[in-house]
């Protein structure tokens, strides 16, 4: 990645300005001039292109803090290998791409117990990214949840891997799922997804429909992230649509 950065700086002559924050960002009066809040001060510019990533931050149920379990209680983004689980038995809360692949891992060495708010539809691998993301079905109706990709959860159980239903709370060392029952897991893994790192736009920039990568603040774009354009956009190979759409953008700005 690194080598790749250094690629792209030299081919369009960018200069990256390293370990910098943006805080905030705003237009004040009528002027077409956005003024960004950073870690090393302030920048005027006309156009800001937001690729602060959709996946920014681990999200973690209110009721995590009072989980309190012998062994370890950790979010997916911190799981690297089954030896970091000291305990022999793991519940892994989560049915998302996340959930599934740490349960398959888990399952040759840990009791693996996997809850699962929403059966989400399998998809086979080769089909990701062209199938990646929320979509709405053929015909209308709710926004469906991304499919699995690679595995389900009948394979998982042949391995071993015991289903139970979404964890509602907890307290101490227990957790209640939503069928009321009960259980003391030895680990938990929070496969519980990921919040965007937009938490710095103010109000009046954020958006409550896709308006294809622009925001309500003029000059203020975003890459990368489905709820600003379409669904697929938060992968590698999709986030060339909304750099192509932000360069058409700006381009034909007045
Ligand atoms: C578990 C997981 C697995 C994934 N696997 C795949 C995969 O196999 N294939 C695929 O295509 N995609 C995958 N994705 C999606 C993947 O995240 C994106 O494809 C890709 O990383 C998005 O790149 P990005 O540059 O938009 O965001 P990011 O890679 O998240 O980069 C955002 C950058 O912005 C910086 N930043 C954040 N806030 C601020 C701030 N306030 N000020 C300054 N800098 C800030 C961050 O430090 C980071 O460097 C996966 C995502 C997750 C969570």
């Amino acid at each position: 990645m690194v080598g790749y950065l250094k690629v792209v700086e030299a081919a369009i002559g960018v200069e990256t300005a390293w370990g910098v924050h943006v805080t905030g960002v705003e237009r004040r009066g009528d002027g077409s001039t956005l003024h960004l809040s950073t870690s090393v001060g302030e920048v005027q510019t006309r156009n800001i292109v937001c690729a602060t990533g959709a996946a920014a931050y681990p999200r973690l149920p209110k009721w995590s803090t009072a989980l309190s379990v012998p062994g370890v209680a950790i979010h997916s983004s911190s799981y690297q290998y089954p030896r970091q689980i000291p305990t022999r038995d793991v519940l892994v809360i989560g049915g998302g791409n996340s959930g599934l692949q740490i349960a398959r891992e888990l399952a040759g060495s840990h009791a693996v117990t996997l809850a699962a708010r929403t059966r989400r539809a399998h998809r086979p691998l080769v089909s990701y990214p062209s199938a990646a993301g929320r979509h709405r079905p053929l015909f209308g109706g709710e926004l469906r949840p991304e499919p699995v990709f690679g595995d389900s959860y009948e394979r998982l159980q042949q391995a071993g891997v015991r289903m139970a239903p979404a964890v509602t709370h907890a307290r101490g060392g227990a957790v209640t799922f939503a069928d009321g029952t009960t259980a003391s897991p030895g680990s938990v893994i929070f496969a519980t997804g990921y919040l965007p790192g937009d938490d710095w736009f103010p109000d009046e920039a954020r958006i409550r429909g896709p308006r294809r990568t622009t925001t309500p603040l003029p000059g203020l774009f975003v890459a990368g992230f489905p709820q600003y354009s379409r669904r697929g956009v938060d992968t590698i190979a999709g986030v060339s649509a909304d750099a192509a759409a932000i360069a058409h953008h700006i381009i034909n700005r007045p």
